[in-house]
């Protein structure tokens, strides 16, 4: 048969002008390309070898081969694959059949008339006309495993292709690319020519193609005898074949996972858990996940991207799958792998992409699984998880409005009054006396302090546990659950009925009636800085407290508002304040002495009383000169009596 020109479809010649013509960041993933089709190519041929093992008789050692020519300036990737008859060639080379080259040619033209960021294409499976980024001519030397004859395919993509028959001993294929001299420097190709070029590409991203990818090496030894160099060029195997993830898991050891978790995800230490399946049915995939012992050091910055790396038949695609992590399980590392995903994906379609939506969803599960299984048989491991990771957990309880807080509020875990090991809101539940109605919290900065809080004497003295909320976030994430199994939370802050028995109410209220000359000269003192002032049986040993209302803001809000950088009107919202006064405490003996003989001091102990109050509160004070000169006059006149 003689030669043939024939000219590329539109859809074609429109794709290959964008590659030509666009400066793109991502050329390298020629070589993936190319590698690929050679990987499938002989995967066909092994196939069909099943039903027809004579194809293989004197060629069966499955290969892809790499050579290097500086001197002519080439790539040549060759394997001995199924190969293609001149049909195959004009109908699988000379179109476009893939929906994802389509895709791709309108996601580039979109991004070039945007002039938006171009470094997109490695993300696409474009295929064999990737190769046209840095060769000006590609020839393609074929012969299948069905013909005598091969066939041979020129193109320089610029409309047109020639298409002949030729001689050619053995079956596959043979793609040689002649790299296009770029008149840029940095776009230049040279580097495409060089050894080390050529082995970094296949490490990252052909590593677990399963057939050996072999490049002609040249290594230079010393004779011994004679003391000369000699050169000699050798085939040598670059990529490691076998992905761990897709042994199974009684084939491999802690240390292979560890070693393979260190060197992928760069981390110097082990993992804390590993988490590896497999799932096959009507969307096949393998994820190898992994949580990492420290917070890497990267996790707050800007920089950091959550994300799995994503492979499809072993090879890689992409560095960064964000889709297939929600944001509270970010710090997830690791890989999913599915021959469901075509390597024709762009970010654009992962977006809606169906299959990795499922994939998502049951990886979510599937994390979710594990922790509330380590949660149960390894509290020590889960406790190092929380102390890394756990206010992940409480923002995702908030996020994404409250979407997922059913499910992660079974993995929240507090320090409590009660429990040494840090405790879960089940485990909470159940230690509840019956007459208890509320899960009780406290929040502040460090246990230390909220252990001394006076709020917490009536509690503990009825035997009922508090949980210590010293993460700032702690607080919103409890209002966005609202509750725990119908029972409500609440701030030993707030103002509690709960908290005093019938015959304390009727106490209460006397001692208030017999003191209302008291009471109201305290509020009068202090003004609009309380909302009320009353006596209380909350408080065992302590004097006074400040409590919130029940509807308002709470004091930790209060302060966390104000914290708001910037002109925040939020800054000026301040939480309802309750003065309460103990009043089977001494001081308050004294406060009833001081109103019936030197009422005049009376103004100075209601300053007092309040500024200390807010300073058990960790709250700042507003003139704390004022405070100093008034505890001041008053020990003064303490000595004086
Ligand atoms: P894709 O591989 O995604 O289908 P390509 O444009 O890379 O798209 O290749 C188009 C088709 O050409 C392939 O589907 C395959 O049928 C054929 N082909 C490409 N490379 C080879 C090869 N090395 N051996 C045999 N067939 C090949």
């Amino acid at each position: 048969m003689h030669k043939e020109t024939l000219n590329f479809q539109t859809e074609t010649k429109e794709l290959l002008n964008l590659m030509i013509h666009s400066i793109y960041t991502h050329k390298e993933i020629f070589l993936r390309e190319l590698i690929s089709n050679a990987s499938d190519a002989l995967d066909k041929l092994k196939f069909k070898a099943l039903t027809d093992p004579k194809i293989l008789e004197d060629n069966n050692e499955f290969k892809i081969e790499i050579f290097v020519d500086k001197e002519k300036n080439t790539i040549t990737i060759k394997d001995n694959g199924i190969g293609m008859t001149h049909e195959d060639v004009i109908s699988n080379i000379g179109t476009i059949a893939k929906s994802g080259s389509r895709a791709f040619t309108e996601a580039m033209k979109e991004a070039k008339n945007n002039k938006d960021d171009l470094s997109i294409i490695g993300q696409f499976g474009v295929g064999f006309y990737s190769a046209f980024m840095i060769a000006d001519k590609i020839t393609l030397n074929t012969k299948s495993s069905d013909s005598d004859k091969g066939v041979r395919w020129v193109s320089t993509g610029e409309g047109s292709f020639t298409i002949e028959e030729i001689n050619k001993a053995d079956r596959g294929t043979e793609i040689i690319l002649h790299l296009r001299s770029e008149e840029n420097k940095e776009d230049s190709n040279e580097e495409y020519l060089e050894e080390y070029k050529i082995k970094e590409l296949i490490k990252k991203y052909s590593d677990y193609v399963r057939y050996p990818i072999l490049l002609e090496v040249t290594k230079s030894n010393v004779d011994e005898e004679t003391n000369e160099k000699i050169e000699t060029i050798e085939q040598e195997k670059i990529n490691s074949q076998v992905p761990l993830w897709k042994k199974s898991k009684t084939e491999i050891t802690k240390e292979e996972y560890s070693e393979f978790y260190q060197g992928k995800f760069h981390d110097w230490m082990d993992p804390l858990k590993t988490i590896h399946f497999k799932v096959e049915g009507n969307l096949d995939y393998t994820a190898l996940l992994y949580i990492p012992s420290k917070t890497p050091m990267d996790f707050y910055s800007k920089e950091f991207e959550k994300g799995l790396q994503l492979y499809s038949k072993n090879i890689f695609i992409m560095e960064k799958c964000k889709e297939l992590i929600p944001d509270h399980f970010r710090f997830i590392k690791g890989l999913v792998d599915s021959p469901d995903l075509s390597l024709n994906i762009s970010r654009e379609i992962l977006q809606q992409n169906r299959q990795l939506g499922i994939i998502a969803k049951n990886l979510e599960k599937k994390i979710q699984k594990e922790l509330e299984k380590m949660l149960k048989t390894d509290r020590d491991g889960y406790i190092k998880f929380w102390n890394e990771f756990g206010v992940n957990i409480k923002g995702g309880i908030y996020e994404d409005f409250g979407r997922h807080k059913d499910t992660l509020k079974n993995l929240l875990i507090f320090n409590t009054t009660k429990d040494e090991n840090m405790t879960t809101l089940m485990e909470y539940k159940e230690r509840m006396p019956e007459d208890q109605k509320h899960i009780y919290y406290v929040s502040g900065d460090n246990i230390k302090s909220l252990e001394k809080m006076p709020q917490l004497e009536g509690i503990k003295a009825k035997g009922w546990e508090v949980l210590y909320f010293t993460d700032k976030i702690d607080e919103f994430a409890i209002k966005s659950l609202g509750s725990f199994e119908d029972i409500t939370f609440k701030s030993i802050h707030e103002a509690n009925e709960e908290l005093s028995s019938d015959d304390d109410k009727k106490m209460l209220d006397e001692v208030a009636k017999d003191n209302s000359d008291l009471f109201t000269k305290i509020k009068e003192a202090l003004g609009d800085k309380i909302s009320k002032v009353r006596p209380t049986t909350r408080l065992k040993s302590s004097a006074v407290c400040l409590v919130s209302g029940t509807d308002g803001i709470s004091f930790e809000m209060e302060k966390l508002m104000s914290e708001m950088p910037g002109e925040n009107p939020m800054g000026a919202i301040k939480a309802e304040r309750i003065l309460e006064i103990n009043s089977d405490h001494e001081l308050f003996k004294a406060l009833v002495k001081v109103n019936e003989t030197n009422p005049e001091n009376l103004n100075k102990y209601a300053e007092v009383l309040y500024s200390q109050a807010l300073l058990i509160e960790g709250f700042q004070l507003e003139d704390p000169m004022e405070f100093a000169n008034n505890m001041t006059d008053l020990l003064i006149k303490a000595s004086k009596n």
